[in-house]
């Protein structure tokens, strides 16, 4: 089992095959026209953060666009139709953090195309709630026989998984 990271946290409110899938290497995602895009908006939606953000590695995971004088966390995304693993994965990022000493960290979920952005803070009941997801984590992972069912749900066409789990089985 792989150290956990923030796609772990957001996999893991996706939906836990492809969470499984990833963390066994079945790295489907260069393929995927989705996660392309993705890329490409991080590397032309704000072509000045360079200057004014750093990219920073924490705890296994990298934040791309942090703030560190108003300690904020910016995180692009192409769609708000995975908001709540959207939300996950920041408020994950928020909680690593203050595992490493930053005090009173803050996210804006940014969603260029559609002009939103979306506030994110970590709550008493987030900081409750994560360890005992990264346990539930750590057991759905460690049983390498079993790959949990595919989940059916209309966004499965977008994922890089979906000929694997609705075509090659
Ligand atoms: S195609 Fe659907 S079931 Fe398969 S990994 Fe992706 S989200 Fe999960």
């Amino acid at each position: 089992m792989k150290p956990l990271t923030a796609t772990h946290v957001k996999y893991f409110h996706l939906c836990q095959r492809k969470l499984w899938l990833f963390d066994r290497d079945v790295w489907m995602e260069h393929t995927s026209e989705a996660v392309a895009a993705g890329e490409l908006l991080h590397q032309t939606a704000y072509p000045q953060r360079a200057e004014r953000y750093r990219e920073i590695s924490i705890g296994g995971s990298r934040i791309d666009f942090y703030d560190p004088q108003r300690k904020v966390v910016h995180e692009l995304k192409k769609s708000n139709k995975m908001e709540a693993s959207n939300v996950a994965q920041v408020k994950y990022y928020l909680w690593l953090l203050e595992a490493h000493g930053v005090e009173g960290p803050t996210a804006i979920l940014e969603y260029p195309k559609l002009r939103q952005t979306q506030a994110v803070d970590l709550t008493a009941e987030d900081r409750a709630r994560i360890p005992g997801e990264l346990a539930a984590m750590r057991t759905l992972l460690a049983d390498e026989t079993t790959c949990p069912p595919v989940i059916n749900k209309p966004f499965c066409k977008q994922c890089a998984y979906y000929e694997f789990c609705y075509v090659a089985e």
